[in-house]
C-alpha cells in the first residue's frame, strides 16, 4: 500500500511550497487508496514554535487535506533515533568520532586554502573503541562507503547519480546525544512505513545520504520524487510580496476560496493536458508523478484570482454569505443580524459573478447595509449633481405606482421615464444608481431595487432628492 507524507519544519508558517508538497502528497496516496501522513519535524528547538504548528495544522485543514492518523512529532522520538545510531554502530556502519571541532575547523580552512572541496576523512572510522578518549561522547558519524556511485530513479527528476567519494561521513548522532536531521528523517520515514517520498528539489542531496543510511540499516527502499521548487512572476525565488507567505494570508488578506487554492497550486507544477480548471474529484483520479513538471514553476497572482473568480460563481450563495459577513460586519462596524445575512444570501447571485476576491463580494454588498443618509464617494455625488431637475423625484413617483417589485416592472416604469424625458436609460440609471448605493458601481440596478425593496428604495431617492 501507497503512504505518502508531509513533513514540514515549524519554523515558519505554511507558504505555498510546502502546502504544494503536502497537496501532492495528499493527491497521490489518494490516487492509489493509501496513506497520507503528517510529520512535524520540530527537532530545531530554538526555531520551532506552537503558533507555526497550528498555522500549518490549521493551513492544511483549511485546504482540505486530511491526515491519516495523529500527526507525529519527531522531537518525541529522539531515544529511537540514538537507538538507531546505536545499531548503525554495532553492524559496523557507524563509528563514534572524536574529532574536535577546532580540529575539524582547521582541516576545513586547510581545504580551502588549497581551494579543494572539503571531505571528511575521520581516523576515527577505522579505530576501535577501546581508543576512545574517556569522558568524552564523541559524534556518531556514518560509514559512508567510499568507492562506487549512489543512483537514485527519482520520479520527476530522472535518474540521478553520485560518486559515493562525494558522500561524507555525516553525522547521525551529536555529541549531546541528539540527532541529526538526517537520521531522523530516514528513521522517521522507515517507521511510518513511507513508500513514497514527494518533497522539493531542494532535499534532492539529502536523499543519497538518505538512501545511503537506508541501505545500511537494511531497510525497504522508497520512492523519490523532487519537484522544482516555485519562482516568483519575474522567474526569481519567491519574494515576501509574492508568494512566500503563509497560506492563511490567501484567505485572510487575499479572500480566496481553499478550493482555487488547490486547484491553483496543483497547476502550478503539474499538468493534465491543457486543462486549467480542476476539480478535486478529478484531481484525485488523475493525479500522478509523471506528469510533475522538471522546471520550476511560476507564481502568478492574477491567475490565482481568476480561478477564485470561477471558485466563487461555482460556489454555494448560503456557503459565500457565512464567509464574508465577518468582513462586511467588520467594515459597517456593526454585526449582522438575520435578515441582513438573508438579504445577503438573495443578493449573492448577483455579487459573485462580479467579483474575483471574497473582499470584492464584501465590498460589492456594503450597499445593501449602510445607514441612510448614504455616504457619497466623488463620482457619485457629481452624478447626483448632475441629474435634470427632479429626474429622481419623477423616478420614485413612477416606482410608488408599481403593483409589483419585480425586475420587470421595475425596468418598465424606469424606462417610460426616460422616454419621457427623451433621455438614454443610462442617463437616468447613472444617477439613480449613485442615489441607491453611494457609488458608481453595482450589480444590475434593477436588481439592485428588487434587492434594496420598495421602502428603502424610495426612502433613499428621497434623500438624494434634497
Ligand atoms: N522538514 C523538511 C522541510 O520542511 C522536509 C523534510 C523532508 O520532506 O524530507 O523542508
Amino acid at each position: 500500500p501507497v503512504v505518502t507524507r508531509f513533513a514540514p519544519s515549524p519554523t515558519g508558517f505554511l507558504h505555498l511550497g510546502g502546502a504544494r508538497t503536502a497537496l501532492f502528497n495528499w493527491l497521490f496516496a489518494r490516487h492509489h487508496g493509501g496513506e497520507f501522513k503528517l510529520r512535524i519535524e520540530d527537532t530545531d528547538r530554538a526555531r520551532s514554535t506552537q503558533p507555526a504548528i497550528e498555522a500549518i495544522l490549521d493551513g492544511m485543514r483549511w485546504l482540505g487535506l486530511n491526515w491519516d492518523g495523529e500527526e507525529v512529532y519527531q522531537f518525541a522520538r529522539a531515544a529511537r533515533h540514538a537507538e538507531v545510531a546505536e545499531e548503525l554502530i554495532a553492524r559496523g556502519a557507524a563509528y563514534r568520532c572524536y574529532l574536535s571541532t577546532d580540529e575539524l575547523k582547521a582541516r576545513r580552512e586547510a581545504a580551502q586554502a588549497e581551494r579543494k572541496p572539503f571531505r571528511l576523512i575521520s581516523e576515527w572510522r577505522d579505530r576501535g573503541p577501546d581508543d576512545a578518549p574517556t569522558g568524552e561522547a564523541g559524534v556518531v558519524r556514518l560509514k559512508a562507503p567510499r568507492d562506487g556511485e549512489t543512483t537514485i530513479e527519482d520520479a520527476v527528476q530522472g535518474k540521478v547519480t553520485v560518486q559515493n567519494a562525494e558522500i561524507d561521513d555525516f553525522v547521525l548522532l551529536r555529541s549531546d546525544g541528539t540527532p541529526t536531521y538526517m537520521l531522523a528523517v530516514a528513521v522517521d520515514d522507515h517507521d511510518m512505513g513511507v513508500t513514497h517520498c514527494i518533497r522539493g528539489d531542494d532535499h534532492l542531496n539529502n536523499a543519497f545520504r538518505q538512501r545511503v543510511l537506508i541501505d545500511a540499516m537494511g531497510w525497504a527502499r522508497m520512492v523519490y520524487a523532487h519537484v522544482p521548487l516555485i519562482h516568483g512572476h519575474d522567474g526569481a525565488k519567491l519574494s515576501k510580496r509574492h508568494g512566500a507567505l503563509g497560506i492563511e494570508t490567501y484567505r485572510d488578506e487575499l479572500g480566496i476560496l481553499p478550493e482555487a487554492m488547490i486547484n491553483y497550486l496543483l497547476r502550478l507544477g503539474w499538468g493534465h493536458g491543457d486543462d486549467e480548471i480542476i476539480s478535486r474529484e478529478d484531481a484525485v483520479a488523475w493525479f500522478d508523478l509523471a506528469h510533475v513538471g522538471r522546471s520550476p514553476s511560476r507564481f502568478d497572482i492574477k491567475k490565482l484570482e481568476n480561478l477564485n473568480g470561477h471558485y466563487l460563481r461555482e460556489a454555494d450563495d448560503a456557503r459565500l454569505a457565512d464567509i464574508v459577513a465577518p468582513d462586511i460586519a467588520a467594515k459597517l462596524g456593526r454585526d449582522l443580524g438575520a435578515d441582513d445575512l438573508a438579504l445577503l444570501n438573495r443578493a449573492m447571485p448577483e455579487l459573485k459573478p462580479r467579483a474575483r476576491t471574497l473582499h470584492e463580494i464584501a465590498d460589492g454588498a456594503l450597499f445593501l447595509f449602510r445607514t441612510r443618509p448614504l455616504a457619497m464617494d466623488e463620482k457619485a455625488a457629481q452624478l447626483i449633481v448632475d441629474a435634470p431637475d427632479g429626474l429622481l423625484g419623477d423616478i420614485a413617483l413612477a416606482l410608488c405606482a408599481l403593483a409589483d417589485w419585480t425586475v420587470e416592472a421595475i425596468e418598465e416604469a424606469v424606462r417610460s421615464v426616460s422616454e419621457q424625458r427623451d433621455l438614454k436609460l443610462g442617463k437616468v440609471a447613472q444617477p439613480l444608481r449613485a442615489a441607491m448605493t453611494g457609488t458608481t458601481i453595482s450589480p444590475g440596478i434593477f436588481d439592485v431595487l428588487v434587492l434594496l425593496g420598495r421602502d428603502e428604495t424610495l426612502a433613499r431617492l428621497d434623500d438624494a432628492s434634497h
